[in-house]
């Protein structure tokens, strides 16, 4: 079965909502084992909105619309596919009464303009909505399925789970052709998109099912193995000698997979020895903090954080010795090494880590440009240095140095 999805509404278009609504119902369909081949958005106008009904009716099976079913003149949906698909509009009473009841249960009577949200093409069915009032509309015309939803997510999400995947379910069983889409991403620091991809070449080229599609961001690779099977566990072992062959080659980069984050990683690894950790930053700015800190249960291995941005907060805060500061300037790996060390003396802890470097845009010189940024690691061996040049404006630099440390960390405490 080939699906698009469609979603209506000028605010797409002019970047004021993401359409999240796209992305769920690919997730819902990719998780029935259906392809989808398209996403469309098209903006509140009958001329275009008719174009895409057509053009979607021309080469897909079903049709998923998200948007335009409210009560007012702009909301267009339901009366295009009647026009398109040349079946009058008509009234579903059962909607009708539903809708009466929705205001019925809030106290006031039904505004008339709500009327039309109880009309269907005729031969198509209404989907229930127990968020609001825009009912869907399920219209099968041969063998291809048009099915309307309501735009807002907290409508739109129920309304899938409740109808439109047990319909889709039961079409696909009738059909025989029931599967699953499974993914499983594994995730790597450390190592360069290119670099990574050349390792696994050969699993790369000789690609079908699964597929193999890198992806790469804030200093990670990440690598989404796909599979398509008839169920769960034909997927899984489709994915299981795919997955096993890249960590043959990468493994030593992977640092989790699926749902994992590097931090979340770091705070279970800090878990396990029962250690904690104190962290001072200069040019990350807290960054690093922040990070480490939005693992829930944090505080059990998260002492402290201190963003040391002056030389005298340097001294005072995390114990740099001034000389130190004089002989090699804030940015130089000495100071680094000092801000672990002296973070991780004052709290008590059993790991530190010292960030200063130029984020940029001034503040750069021939011996220390924009982006050099060292790191000092203590605690759990002798304390290491690190240094680093990153490319791109203030944000990347700051961004990529934050990814770096964890990754530093990560390395230091990985079994
Ligand atoms: P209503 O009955 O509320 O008028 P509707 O079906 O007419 O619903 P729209 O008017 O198109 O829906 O959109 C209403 C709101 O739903 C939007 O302002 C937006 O917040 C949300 N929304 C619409 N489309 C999407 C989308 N594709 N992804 C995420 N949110 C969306």
């Amino acid at each position: 079965m080939r699906a698009e999805i469609l979603a209506v509404g000028t605010e797409l278009l002019l970047g004021q909502i993401e359409n999240t609504n796209a992305r769920f119902l690919s997730r819902a369909l990719a998780d029935l084992g259906i392809d989808v081949f398209y996403h469309v958005a098209v903006g509140d106008n009958p001329q275009r909105l008719d174009e895409a009904f057509r053009t979607a009716l021309g080469r897909s099976d079903l049709v998923l619309v998200s948007g335009g079913l409210g009560p007012t003149s702009d909301d267009i949906t339901r009366e295009r596919l009647a026009e398109v698909t040349d079946r009058p509009l008509v009234l579903d009473e059962e909607s009708l009464a539903h809708i009466e009841d929705f205001f019925r249960g809030r106290g006031v009577v039904m505004p008339p303009g709500n009327r039309k949200q109880a009309m269907v093409p005729r031969g198509a069915v209404s989907i229930p909505n127990p968020a609001g009032t825009a009912r869907g509309v399920l219209l099968e015309i041969g063998r291809q399925t048009v099915i309307l939803l309501p735009g807002p997510p907290r409508e739109l999400l129920p309304m899938t789970r409740g109808t439109v995947i047990p319909y889709l379910r039961e079409r696909l069983e009738r059909a025989g052709e029931r599967a699953v889409i499974r993914s499983r991403v594994l995730k790597l620091v450390g190592i360069g998109e290119s670099a990574a991809e050349e390792e696994i070449a050969a699993i790369m080229a000789g690609q079908g099912n699964p597929t193999v599609a890198p992806l790469a961001g804030d200093g990670e690779v990440h690598f989404r193995i796909t599979a398509k099977a008839g169920d769960r566990h034909a997927a899984d072992a489709l994915i299981a000698p795919v997955e096993a062959a890249i960590l043959d080659r990468l493994a030593r980069h992977v640092y989790g997979r699926d749902d994992d984050t590097l931090e979340g990683v770091i705070a279970g690894l800090l878990a396990e020895r029962g250690s904690r950790l104190a962290v001072a930053e200069s040019c990350t700015g807290g960054g690093v903090a922040y990070r480490l800190t939005g693992v829930p249960g944090s505080s059990a291995h998260f002492e402290r954080g201190l963003v040391v941005y002056s030389n005298q907060a340097k001294v005072e805060l995390a114990g740099v010795a001034p000389g130190l500061l004089e002989r090699h300037g804030a940015v130089s790996r000495e100071v680094a090494a000092a801000l672990a060390e002296g973070v991780m003396a004052h709290a008590r802890c059993d790991f530190g880590l010292g960030v200063t470097g130029i984020a940029g845009p001034g503040g750069g010189s021939p011996s220390k440009p924009v982006g050099l940024v060292y790191f000092g690691l203590a605690g759990g061996g002798p304390t290491a240095t690190f240094e680093r040049r990153f490319t791109g404006g203030r944000s990347d630099v700051r961004m990529r140095a934050t990814t770096y440390a964890l990754e530093l960390l990560w390395g230091r405490l990985r079994p």
